[in-house]
């Protein structure tokens, strides 16, 4: 399920109160897309490698609108959503 535009709204303001000056790290652009779905992150289990499937982080992605790389931040931190 996308982000709701309330959702939406909470993310741009919690980048511009965090991350005013947000540039690119790979082209340096300061022009970003805010993706309309979360993205997940898998853990990794430290003692053999393995990935677990069953947990991880909800990541909103934000694109850079030049060279399109992607940076994450954690969406529980952020607000947008609790933990489950
Ligand atoms: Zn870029």
């Amino acid at each position: 399920m996308p982000l709701d535009s309330s959702q939406l709204d909470s993310v741009k303001q919690w980048i511009e109160s965090h991350s005013p000056i947000l540039n690119c790290s790979v082209c340096g652009g300061n022009e970003w897309a805010i993706q309309g779905d979360l993205a997940f992150s898998l853990l990794v289990e430290p003692k053999d490698g393995s990935i677990n499937r069953n947990k991880g982080y909800p990541m909103v992605a934000l694109n850079c609108k030049n060279c399109a790389h992607a940076i994450f931040f954690n969406a529980i931190q952020m607000g947008i959503m609790g933990r489950h």
